[in-house]
């Protein structure tokens, strides 16, 4: 074992405490927003003295960074995980009560991610005990609005760009089953308008039937883009995908429908800009006009944005989180995700970042969500263990 004992009631405690405060995202039903969860960890942080900054991002809504300092100047090692969780309805257990059964605690957020968030917590909290000395400097940042709007770790990457604050690398908590994600996918989300000539329904040779428009537009999606994917899969993370995720149409059933929207929800990879992927579709799309008579469309600007990212294996801190993590759990390797995380923000801000927590990516957002208490130990026993050997420049 190592230098720094991680006691397994204090992690049942203290992740039984957050499950307790609800911090489902406003954006979504029953949402109350994380300040109660923020409110926890800057006690959590003052009675373990242990300094913290407050980032107000939203009007009552602010990201709580712990900074425990280090032997030596020089930028810190971030431990990265978000407040907010999805909306509790239609979950078959108490989301709130942190019922621990056969080694699993249950409750909304048990999982995703507040059983990372207390592996930090209290993985700084036996380091301060401990005295021992700290070769980095450790920040905790606790931020909201991840499963929305991602607003929390921009403000953060907003201080690390000004220089406010300064990280030689990065541990993002979410469910990875203890496995190292070094890449994942980012997205892009859009509209297609498809816009047809209205009538009345009886002679439908004198409109411009907008439906059967946009089913020539999904069809040249299916045949003629989708199959160029499989050139661009990536090793970790496989090929990108598109999912028409949405369609709306028409306006009553006796009436030729006038317009019709479908939504695309494009997974990049890591290579790809978002931004460019968007005007890719805007170019083909193009093209398919000259070739289906009367076809008038828009594809409408990115209402979402978010960043693939991609860290080497190679680099000092996934070879270093790779040895703290043996000894505390067997078998874990590197790997990519099709899901996105925080982790994209802080990479694009040249923070070397990897993905990394106790649980089941599975087990997320589900209406019995749990997660394994062990595992919640061993990630906090890793956390402490890479903090106390690392070397910013390697091993
Ligand atoms: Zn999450």
């Amino acid at each position: 074992m190592g230098q720094v004992e991680i006691d397994p009631a204090e992690i049942t405690r203290v992740l039984q405490e957050l499950v307790a405060i609800p911090s489902v995202n406003p954006a979504f039903e029953g949402g109350c927003g994380e300040a109660g969860v923020a409110d926890y960890v800057k006690q959590y942080l003052a009675e373990h003295g242990i300094p913290y900054m407050e980032q107000l991002v939203e009007p009552g809504r602010s990201n709580i960074i712990g900074m425990l300092p280090g032997q030596h100047p020089g930028p810190a090692l971030l431990l990265e995980a978000h407040m907010d969780t999805v909306q509790t309805t239609g979950m078959t257990i108490d989301p709130f009560a942190g019922t621990v059964t056969d080694g699993r605690l249950y409750g909304r957020g048990a999982c995703d991610t507040k059983g990372s968030l207390a592996a930090m917590l209290v993985a700084v909290a036996a380091l301060k005990r401990s005295g021992l000395p700290l070769p980095v400097g450790v920040h905790v940042a606790a931020v909201i609005d991840e499963e929305y709007r991602y607003t929390g770790v921009s403000r953060l990457a907003a201080s690390i760009s000004s220089g406010e604050l300064s990280y030689c690398g990065a541990v993002v908590g979410e469910p990875t089953g203890l496995h190292r994600v070094i890449a994942h996918k980012g997205c892009v989300r859009f509209y297609i308008d498809v816009h047809g000539k209205p009538g009345h329904s009886s002679e439908p040779g004198k409109g411009v039937n907008a439906i059967e428009q946009m089913a020539e537009v999904i069809r040249y999606l299916k045949e003629e883009i989708a199959p160029l994917y499989a050139l661009q899969e990536h090793p970790l993370v496989g090929a990108p995908t598109h999912c028409i995720s949405e369609i709306t149409g028409g306006a009553a059933p006796n009436t030729i429908p006038g317009s019709c929207r479908i939504t695309i929800d494009r997974r990049t990879v890591p290579g790809e800009e978002p931004l460019e992927v968007w005007q890719g579709f805007k170019d083909r799309l193009q093209e398919l006009k000259q070739n289906v008579p009367g076809l008038k469309l828009t594809v409408q600007e990115p209402f979402i944005i978010d960043y693939a990212m991609e860290t080497s294996g190679s680099h000092p801190l996934v070879l270093q989180l790779a040895s703290a993590v043996t000894g505390y759990a067997e078998g874990r390797h590197e790997h990519g995700a099709a899901y996105g995380t925080d982790a994209s923000k802080l990479a694009r801000v040249s923070v070397p970042s990897v993905v990394f927590g106790p649980g089941d990516i599975g087990q997320a957002h589900t209406d019995n969500e749990w997660v394994s208490v062990q595992e919640v130990v061993s990630a906090a026993s890793a956390l402490a263990e890479l903090i106390l050997h690392y070397r910013r420049d390697g091993m």
